[in-house]
């Protein structure tokens, strides 16, 4: 605590990410890709020193809007781009849900919702799961007066997927305030709500190209929605920083974008891998949710969650564990490669006897 900070900052909890290590170990802890990403990328970088370096980005990232508007099949004018999604998230927070009334969210959600919700002083309503891990639509759209909805699909960290139908069936009845959905892990399984922004103004869509394009070092995310939801985020983003994609960001998500047959196949390697990790899993006696991201949330019966966590980290194996009270047994699996996998099936199996 110093006296030099804000009143609002001393009030802050913020996020606390995955570890990220120098240490040689197996690391199964922030849904990265195993994979490298696709070849074009390496080009672009080779070049990118010459060319581009010592001029100012283009503010509107027109390229990359119009690149990722052609793999989205929408309009350049309905794409937003930021540094991560976690940025397209802070700046919708800022941009649709600064209301009096609460924000809508589920219990069981990604982490870093509460801490944006705090440093912009909104408050929530949460609202639990139903009994087979959904998100409960009646709850969220229950109440009148909101600031909003917000949920991941597919949810993290459980993994689950909502239909479509789901998805529509609340945008039918929350029509006053943004639905926003997170699509960071929707590469993996599960079915994407942007062919509904047509229909419903309010519906806010964003993705990344850490997971599934495996560039989560490069920091690009998304958001797809009517053009005066992209508008709002513009206003926020010119309010703040008129440069959040550097230009090599934007030239390695465009050759990214456009190599489609190395994005299917990492794509169906992580999808194979996961099912084949989930059925070892359940073999060892874990209960393991049904997941179309790519990681896995399982819990064993008879070994407490921080237990296993703690002997594979000290076997130089690094997963998540939520040290809260509706996932405290649970275990969150990254999926890398077979090989990776198949150390921590081996791990597991030795200190679960
Ligand atoms: N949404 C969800 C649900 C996530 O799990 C993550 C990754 N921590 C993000 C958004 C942010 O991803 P990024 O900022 O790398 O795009």
């Amino acid at each position: 605590m110093s006296q030099y900070w804000s009143p609002a900052v001393r009030e802050l909890t913020p996020y606390v990410p995955g570890e990220q290590t120098r240490e040689r170990v197996i690391k199964l802890n922030t849904n990265e890709n195993p994979y490298p990403p696709a070849p074009g990328v390496g080009e672009v970088l080779r070049d990118y020193a010459t060319d581009h370096l010592r001029l100012y980005p283009d503010p509107t990232s027109a390229a990359l809007r119009d690149a990722l508007a052609e793999t989205l099949q929408v309009k350049s004018s309905q794409v937003f781009v930021g540094n991560g999604s976690d940025e397209v998230l802070a700046f919708a927070f800022q941009a649709f849900f600064c209301h009096q009334a609460p924000l809508d969210v589920p219990a069981i959600t990604y982490s870093f919702y509460p801490v944006y919700a705090n440093l912009y002083g909104v408050a929530l309503r949460k609202h639990p799961l139903t009994g087979n891990w959904e998100v409960d639509i009646d709850a969220l759209a229950a109440n009148p007066e909101r600031s909003g909805v917000i949920f991941a699909n597919p949810n993290a960290p459980t993994g689950h997927a909502h239909s479509l139908m789901t998805i529509e069936a609340l945008l039918k009845r929350v029509t006053d305030r943004v639905v926003l959905v997170d699509e960071a892990y929707v590469d993996f399984g599960a079915e994407s709500a942007v062919t509904l922004i047509d229909r419903y103004p309010n519906l806010l869509v964003t993705g990344t190209f850490s997971k599934s394009r495996s560039l989560a070092g490069l920091r690009l995310g998304y958001a797809v929605g009517s053009e005066e939801l992209i508008d709002g985020l513009l206003r926020v983003k010119d309010s703040f920083n008129s440069y959040p994609v550097d230009s090599l960001a934007s030239l390695v998500g465009i050759a990214a974008l456009k190599d489609v047959e190395h994005f299917e196949a990492c794509r169906e390697r992580v999808i194979t891998t996961r099912e084949r990790t989930r059925q070892r899993l359940e073999t060892l006696g874990f209960e393991v949710l049904p997941s179309k991201a790519n990681f896995l949330l399982a819990q064993h019966p008879d070994y407490a969650g921080a237990q296993l966590f703690a002997s594979l980290r000290e076997r130089g194996i690094l997963i998540r564990h939520f040290n809260t009270t509706e996932l405290n047994n649970f275990l969150r699996i990254t999926i890398g490669t077979d090989d990776e996998m198949d150390s921590l099936i081996e791990a597991l199996e030795t200190i679960c006897g």
